[in-house]
């Protein structure tokens, strides 16, 4: 096969762990994918690779380093616009960009980036606005748009509740500093075109030591807007540049000043969504069909159980987790989920913590689980050490045991990834280690609430519910004691 080589790129990226990939960690369909490409071409065809460093965030931007053949520094959450700072004054000569999304820059990071932009620091920003929180799994960020849902706004977001979305680059207009401020976006072609221009010009005036740029970018998250690619491109260009009009807000070089905002002519103004206001928690936490939770029951004489599900994003951790509390909920015990992400959605580290007890529970954090689900190497070598005498490992065949489980910690190997490309459904490994749950009796729960619990989360696809139920019985008995 004849290799492509992408300017501004390395050839392989073996860094994120895989010998020879070329392939990114990014969603399909994934805006941050365009805009990578984009930000390498730039800087390769103007010749700065040499002299760019590269500030790398938190978030699904997180592994720019594996693909961009230039300096990096990876800043802590929110802080890329402070390295930059740092970075931009140590080498005045270098050309430094700082690489940011909504949540990384619009929330946690917001006055580190606009207090950098206020003193006119000499760096560009490129700030993704995909108006979500995307690595931490679709959360309403500073930039959510009214109406829009999320999973901490199911309702939709309610000004009156959470505010208004934030206009980042309206916001830094107001400050003197800064020489350039614009709007684009890569949700089509001619969008795209128009952004590798704002690119360039931002790598142009670092390169002339000009100041302060910030380039917002709107870009699309087909995985926690629940939509294909197409439709998540359309939500960009119908639903999100009617509250970001696209355009540029200030070029010093170019005299241009103040606001020049244009609406894409394809935009379509949507009619304001009716949000229901104040729902109640019943509301929110109902069960699928509609009908309210079942209340829930003290019983003192159910021990609390703790349990850590851990391994790569997009093995369906974090679901296997909802299913064991969903159950626990269905048997009216007191249950928390608490999930915990690497650093973007697909195949990064992700677990998630499950409480279930008779009783009121104090935390939802698990240091010490009874039991643990491990579906990859690093997740055993990071918590087997960690479980309860008397506990349970179950891990999957296909991870070296490298490291004795601690005494006392009993070790299942199940060969969850084999039975589920061997039933022709390499995604229904949780399920098997659902499976495997039942099997050995580790939950203290009822098999019909785990499998009830299965089917539920299946809700939005009803056609694969019969489907799961039937891998989870012959999954069953294929495992043996
Ligand atoms: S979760 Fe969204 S922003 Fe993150 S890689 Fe996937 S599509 Fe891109």
């Amino acid at each position: 096969m004849k290799v492509i080589e992408q300017k501004g790129m390395y050839t392989e990226f073996p860094r994120c762990g895989k010998p020879h990939a070329r392939t990114t960690h990014y969603c399909p369909g994934c805006g941050h994918g365009i805009v990578n490409k984009l930000i390498a071409e730039c800087c390769a065809e103007l010749g700065l690779q040499d002299r760019t460093i590269f500030v790398d965030p938190v978030g699904c931007g997180v592994f720019t380093y594996y693909y961009w053949d230039a300096a990096h520094i990876s800043a802590a959450h929110g802080r890329a616009s402070a390295a930059a700072t740092g970075a931009c004054r140590a080498r005045p000569d270098a050309v430094t960009i700082a690489y940011q999304g909504d949540g990384d820059l619009g929330a946690i990071g917001f006055n580190n980036a606009f207090q950098a932009a206020s003193r006119g620091e000499k760096f560009g920003c490129i700030f993704i606005n995909n108006s979500l929180y995307g690595m931490t799994g679709g959360q309403m960020a500073p930039t959510t748009l009214e109406g829009e849902k999320t999973t901490t706004t199911p309702f939709g977001r309610d000004p009156s509740l959470t505010g208004h979305p934030l206009h980042v680059c309206e916001v830094f207009n107001e400050l003197q500093a800064p020489v350039y401020i614009a709007r684009v976006s890569v949700a089509d072609t001619k969008r795209i075109m128009e952004c590798k221009r704002a690119i360039r010009r931002v790598f142009e005036l670092q390169a002339s030591g000009a100041g302060y740029a910030l380039l917002e970018i709107l870009a699309p998250c087909p995985t926690n807007f629940g939509m294909g690619a197409i439709d998540a491109a359309s939500f960009c260009m119908n639903e999100m540049e009617r509250e970001f009009p696209l355009g540029v807000f200030r070029d010093v070089g170019k005299g241009v000043m103040g606001a020049e905002k244009t609406v894409h002519p394809d935009s379509k103004v949507l009619a304001v969504k009716e949000v229901p206001r104040y729902p109640t928690c019943e509301a929110l936490f109902a069960t699928p069909d509609g009908t309210e939770a079942p209340p829930v029951e003290d019983d003192p004489g159910v021990p609390e159980m703790r349990f850590k599900f851990a391994g790569y994003g997009g093995q369906g951790i974090l679901s296997l987790g909802i299913c064991v509390a969903e159950a626990a909920r269905l048997e009216k015990r007191h249950t928390l989920w608490f999930p915990s992400y690497g650093p973007e959605q697909r195949g990064g580290s992700a677990s998630c913590s499950v409480v279930v007890s008779g009783t009121k529970i104090g935390s939802p954090t698990v240091e010490h689980p009874d039991v643990l689900v491990c579906m990859n190497q690093p997740s055993y070598e990071r918590f087997a050490k960690d479980v309860k005498n008397g506990g349970l490992i179950i891990v999957d065949s296909s991870v070296p045991v490298c490291v004795d489980p601690p005494e006392g910690v009993e070790l299942k190997r199940v060969p969850a990834i084999k039975m589920a490309e061997d039933f022709g459904v390499p995604k229904a490994a949780n399920t098997m280690m659902l499976a495997a749950l039942r099997k050995f009796k580790a939950t203290g729960l009822k098999d019909e609430s785990l499998e009830t619990a299965l089917c539920a989360s299946f809700k939005k696809k009803p056609q694969l519910i019969e489907k799961n139920r039937t891998l989870l019985r012959e999954a069953e008995e294929r495992i043996s004691l």
